[in-house]
């Protein structure tokens, strides 16, 4: 018999009711670290004083009106998003795969507005991952994804990883612009290095296409870096984001230039949830947090701190570890067993992890995560490592 819940996820048997900062706990009371952060959601930690004071002031004032009325806490969000970014616009979703849809749907109405409808295809890249919609399945490109949900959503071009000459051969007279994610997240933390970024802005410019960021993932000081491309010193077109902003909450946005949202006026777009109130309330208090003084700063201290101990974890097990990927608190353990395995061991020292492709091991830690915190769970994942060394033997 099918369960209430339709059973599209593999789910571990745990489950959690109550968190704190970089800790979950069961209903039983077992303590377990949280290294997952709910895939690189909960970007402050669970129980954020200031989150939970500004969602539940908040709920106390009113939750939802729709975006038929003015919205005060979507324009300081976007204001600040704004000051901090390339943006000089934003659209609020509630999700990923949403901000994603809108940042598909504004690089096309781009050149449909400028009299080129005919270009409205992406060139995205082999690992990548988008979302679940059926338009992101189709950027994203992975058959186990599209496979038995019709036909394919047109206008997608994939290309290798890091492969400039097939990006510049996949470009034709229909092509509206690229898609990337500055590090690839469920592909196996592959970051893209930031000349491939620079030459894809300036295959852009050369060719009068639109740069999509996805920083669903990499974005919201998860790379130390308010967003990931801003290591790069490239600005994009258009850029989605997601999962950090909302610290918990589901909102996600569209940040764009002028330029780029040219075509999107009133009635080109929308969305009943997205941006509500008490969403854009929680999105400016994780603002509070993560562009404080000093804030990112430490996050960049702090993944250092982790990268180093991960390296002499690799070199402590090398019968388990293949190597050590990533940037800043977006790391991954690429394993030599499968991945599946070393996540089960982790689980069974109470640390929660996230499995990626390529047989990889996420860590993705909330980015309050302490120097305390990144010893303990480095000394949990060896204990992990010697109990998969000890069945093997
Ligand atoms: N883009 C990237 C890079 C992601 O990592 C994800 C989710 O994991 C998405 C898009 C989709 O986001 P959502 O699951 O909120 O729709």
């Amino acid at each position: 018999m099918i369960s209430p819940v339709l059973p599209t996820y593999a789910r571990a048997k745990v489950s959690f009711e109550r968190g704190e900062g970089v800790r979950v706990f069961t209903p039983e009371g077992e303590e377990y670290l949280d290294f997952g952060a709910g895939v690189a959601v909960t970007s402050c930690g669970h129980a954020h004083p200031h989150l939970v004071k500004a969602l539940t002031e908040q709920a106390h004032k009113i939750w939802h009106t729709s975006n038929l009325y003015q919205m005060p806490g979507q324009e300081k969000l976007a204001g600040r998003l704004i000051d901090a970014t390339f943006a000089d616009t934003v659209f609020f979703t509630n999700s990923g795969a949403e901000a994603l849809e809108c940042s598909i749907k504004m690089a096309r109405k781009y050149h449909a507005f400028h009299g080129h409808p005919e270009k409205f295809r992406l060139i995205t890249f082999e690992g990548a991952f988008h979302g679940r919609t059926l338009a992101t399945i189709a950027a994203g490109g992975q058959a186990k994804y599209i496979e038995g949900f019709g036909p394919k959503v047109e206008g997608f071009d994939q290309v290798p990883f890091g492969d400039l000459e097939a990006v510049k051969k996949a470009i034709t007279a229909e092509t509206a612009g690229i898609l990337i994610e500055p590090v690839q997240g469920e592909g196996g933390m592959r970051p893209v290095p930031a000349e491939f970024l620079r030459a894809l802005r300036q295959i852009c410019d050369d060719n009068g296409l639109l740069l999509v960021l996805d920083e669903v993932q990499s974005g919201v000081g998860r790379t130390g870096k308010f967003f990931a491309h801003q290591w790069t010193g490239i600005t994009p077109d258009i850029m989605a984001i997601a999962k950090g902003i909302g610290g918990g909450f589901p909102v996600g946005a569209c940040l764009a230039t002028e330029k780029a949202a040219a075509g999107m006026t009133a009635g080109t777009h929308g969305s009943t949830f997205g941006g509500n109130p008490l969403a854009t309330a929680v999105g400016n208090a994780v603002l509070d947090v993560v562009l404080a003084d000093g804030f990112l700063d430490g996050v960049q201290q702090r993944a250092l701190t982790l990268k180093q101990k991960l390296a002499r974890l690799k070199d402590e097990h090398p019968a388990i570890i293949e190597d050590i990927r990533g940037t800043g608190l977006m790391m991954g353990i690429k394993c030599k067993v499968p991945n599946t395995a070393l996540q089960a061991a982790a689980l069974d020292q109470h640390l929660l992890t996230i499995g990626a492709g390529d047989n990889v091991v996420r860590l993705l830690p909330p980015l309050v995560v302490t120097d305390a915190d990144i010893s303990d769970a480095v000394d949990r994942l060896d204990r992990a490592c010697r109990a998969l060394e000890a069945k093997a033997a």
